[in-house]
């Protein structure tokens, strides 16, 4: 297996890249985690995906099955994606790999060692056909309730982009017993999972979570709402009678001139899940990659941490940090931009520096669009109390163009309602010492920017 040339070598490393979990620097890592422990610190990681997945390769060759321990995993994540059977398929070494090693089962019997090794073992036989000489044990499925308190439903959206290995994951790993957005269930069942979408921002959103709470083993907050207050929490900036009156009475969009009684009363505030129930696990993104969210899944299924990635936005973009002699602020509507240029050294905000990458492949950079940081902050911004993220890309982008900080700084508190909407109403901003946020907001709002 291990011996090929190097015609051959780099003909993988590019097929690797066409697979889902492997073309992602988030998912690759969530790849590599799952190798032996042995082989995965082995391996040197690089910005650059083509020498990093070229030094995943090298590396998997030292080991005795590194290189089976590694299409094991891979198959795992895409073993129904067309990228892995083309990787089958067009790579004659793996389409001739005559085994690969599936884990023994806890509880199989073992009579004899001849019969071991075929309960054990899976033969590739033929392309995409991956047949089996015993059926391995069904594993146990988890029940998996879901419910949405204040959000726009696309966390929800975000699960369905499982697309094919949606009915898969169904079958054999959760089984849907709540979910409103397909399912007409109002009651509560219990349940192993409970995704809650949505922050809490109603009354009805307190006794939902509290309800979801007392019928689920485990509780994630699914998406930035739950974990960090969500889009809406731009609200942190008015009052609630300034909202409804936005809403029902002065809105130049709808008819309405009264504030209607029979809904769920509105809270002060957009507040996180955390701040209402005890959760146990946090997948925050606006929504979630889907990748994330499976990943998520079956971390908890096999009694692990699910991974939160630790790499901004910018680790993925395409864009280019220059120098430039750029002298004046501008917003992404006002004129054309270079597309392989950094928006910070255009002169344009980006938080892509200062956001967690929950989305992969920097999908608004990337369309032209700078980005807003969506799937919250970064681990630096999360885990340094002092580190305040107008200093952070002030910072940068004074260093990138001619534009003095004072300049930019001011610019990212007149746009403050919309680049923090997604993670205003946290405490991790809300109790920085850095982060007059509210008064900002409302110096800004009076004077009608
Ligand atoms: S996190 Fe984003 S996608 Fe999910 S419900 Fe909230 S606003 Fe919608
Ligand atoms: S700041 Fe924005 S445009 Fe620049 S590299 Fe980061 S994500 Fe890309
Ligand atoms: S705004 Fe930023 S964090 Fe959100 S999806 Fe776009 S690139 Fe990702």
């Amino acid at each position: 297996m291990n011996n090929f040339g190097f015609d051959e070598k780099q003909q993988l490393v590019e097929l690797l890249l066409k697979c889902p979990s492997i073309e992602n620097v988030g998912t690759r890592n969530l790849v590599l985690q799952e190798l032996p422990s042995q082989i995965s610190t082995a391996i040197i990681g690089n910005p650059a995906s083509k020498v990093h997945v070229l030094g995943i390769v090298n590396t998997c060759r030292n080991f005795p099955d590194g290189l089976e321990h590694l299409f094991k995993v891979i198959r795992l994540f895409d073993g129904a994606t067309i990228p892995f059977q083309e990787l089958i398929e067009n790579f004659p070494i793996i389409k001739s790999l005559p085994v690969i090693l599936e884990k023994k089962p806890e509880n199989e019997e073992s009579n004899t060692d001849v019969e071991v090794n075929e309960v054990n073992v899976v033969e590739v036989n033929e392309v995409n056909v991956v047949k089996e000489k015993k059926p391995p044990p069904t594993p146990t499925k988890a029940t998996l309730s879901i419910d949405w308190l204040s959000g726009c439903s696309g966390c929800e959206v975000a699960f369905a982009d499982l697309h094919e290995q949606l009915p898969s994951v169904l079958k054999n790993e959760v089984e849907l017993v709540r979910l409103p957005i397909l399912m007409d269930t109002k009651e509560y069942v219990s349940a192993d999972i409970g995704m809650v979408t949505g922050s809490i921002r109603t009354e009805h959103d307190i006794d939902a979570a509290h309800a979801m709470r007392k019928s689920c083993k485990t509780i994630i907050a699914l998406g930035t709402c739950p974990v960090y207050g969500g889009p809406h929490g731009g609200g942190y900036a008015h009052t609630t009678d300034e909202l409804l009156d936005r809403s029902f009475v002065h809105n130049p969009s709808t008819r309405t001139t009264v504030i209607p009684t029979d809904i769920p009363k509105l809270l002060k505030e957009s507040r996180t899940l955390d701040s209402e129930i005890k959760v146990d696990v946090y997948m925050p993104g606006c929504p979630p990659h889907y990748a994330f969210i499976i990943e998520g899944l079956r971390a908890l299924l096999s009694g692990r941490e699910p991974t939160m990635g630790q790499h901004n936005v910018c680790f993925d973009c395409v864009r280019s940090m220059d120098k430039t002699d750029v002298k004046t602020l501008r917003r992404s509507y006002e004129g054309e931009f270079e597309p392989n240029l950094c928006f910070l050294s255009q002169g344009i905000l980006c938080f892509g520096s200062v956001a967690l990458d929950r989305c992969r492949r920097a999908p608004c950079p990337t369309a032209g669009v700078p980005c807003f940081a969506c799937g919250g902050p970064s681990l630096p911004v999360i885990l340094e109390p002092q580190m305040d993220v107008w200093t952070l890309i002030a910072e940068r982008m004074a260093h990138l163009t001619e534009i003095p900080k004072a300049h930019i700084v001011n610019e990212i508190k007149k746009q403050a309602k919309t680049h923090y909407a997604y993670a205003m109403v946290s405490p991790i901003f809300r109790y920085k010492p850095t982060s007059p946020l509210r008064k900002t907001l409302i110096q800004h709002i009076e004077k009608g920017n």
